[in-house]
């Protein structure tokens, strides 16, 4: 867990960078930070490792103040990414993604298989990938391994920052899916930094939205679609135009989703618009889509979201 009470970052120039930032980022939660260029997304990312120092207030993760933390300590237990591949071109994959174990002094064996282990996880075969340079790797590929390092020595938690946004959008979106594949399996609390909307609907389980260094708004991805705190989020969000589109129906989600009949029994035609649906949905788990009668399948919000964040992308990418 990761709280900040009243953090702010001030430079010599007189400018705020964060101002009087309180959030409390729960445990295995995937937090994520948006915002225009400039509004300290950054900033709050780099002082939760201390890479950038406070001036003032007060970050907490476990309820210990970080400045408590040995600072190396602290560093190998929460991963890191960046947006620029940072791998050592001088050494193996094998070697890039050891780094952190071997400062933690693990065995040879241990670390090994860890990242044998790995490589597995995101798609890549330790016989051919261990000994590779990382120029011998596509750089969607380099990426994966980026976020493996990250999580070799079992971090807590990661920071992500723009970790794809340098990658083409097949690439990326690939990338994105294995990332909430591999958060299903390990649970860690991810703060990941973008300012990419549909990114941020796509991942999040809240959406942190920040301006000029201040938090405009908090809230999961339906709450933020839904009830927007103002214009500014309105705008910076879109899509709002896409809830009530027609051409987006619910056939494509009941379809992907499992049929079950907990919860509630709530039902309603496979025509009602998306906006409709999440409205009932901020009542019920899930409700059920029927047609002629019949009962097609459930729908949850996570279901809505994720098909509408897709959707913004494909059309995002074509220039519409
Ligand atoms: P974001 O990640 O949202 O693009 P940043 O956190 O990088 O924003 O930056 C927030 C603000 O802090 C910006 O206005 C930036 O110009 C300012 N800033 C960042 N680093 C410094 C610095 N070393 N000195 C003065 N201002 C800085």
């Amino acid at each position: 867990m990761i709280t900040f009470k009243n953090v702010s970052k001030q430079y010599t120039t007189g400018t705020y960078a964060v101002k009087s930032f309180n959030a409390v980022i729960k445990k295995g939660e995937f937090f994520v930070i948006i915002g225009p260029s400039g509004s300290g997304k950054t900033t709050v990312l780099k002082m939760i490792n201390r890479l950038i120092e406070l001036s003032d207030g007060t970050i907490f993760i476990n309820d210990q103040k970080i400045s408590e933390y040995d600072i190396h300590e602290l560093r190998w237990n929460i991963g890191y990414v960046l947006q620029q591949i940072a791998l050592f071109p001088n050494m193996s994959i094998e070697e890039n993604i050891a780094v952190v174990p071997e400062l933690k002094k693990w065995s040879r064996e241990k670390t090994k298989q860890r990242v044998d282990e790995l490589l597995e996880m995101v798609g890549l075969k330790p016989d051919i990938y261990r000994k590779r340079r990382p120029d011998e790797l596509s750089g969607g590929q380099q990426q994966r391994i980026g976020v493996i390092r990250a999580l070799a020595a079992d971090p807590e938690m990661v920071l992500m920052d723009e970790p794809f946004s340098a990658l083409d959008p097949i690439t990326r979106e690939k990338l994105q899916d294995d990332l909430l594949d591999l958060q299903q399996s390990i649970n860690k609390t991810i703060v990941f930094v973008t300012h990419d909307m549909q990114e941020a609907l796509k991942l999040g389980d809240r959406i942190c939205i920040m301006n000029q260094g201040e938090i405009v708004q908090i809230g999961t991805p339906d709450e933020i679609l839904m009830h927007p705190a103002n214009d500014f989020v309105k705008d910076f969000v879109g899509g709002q135009e896409r809830l009530t589109d027609e051409r987006l129906n619910l056939e494509k989600i009941v379809r992907q989703m499992e049929y079950t009949e907990e919860g509630s029994f709530e039902t309603v035609p496979v025509s009602t618009s998306l906006q409709e649906v999440l409205s009932k949905l901020e009542h019920h788990d899930h409700i059920f889509a029927e047609r002629d009668g019949q009962i097609i399948g459930a729908i949850d919000r996570k279901g809505i979201i994720q098909y509408l964040a897709h959707h913004m992308q494909k059309r995002g990418s074509a220039n519409e």
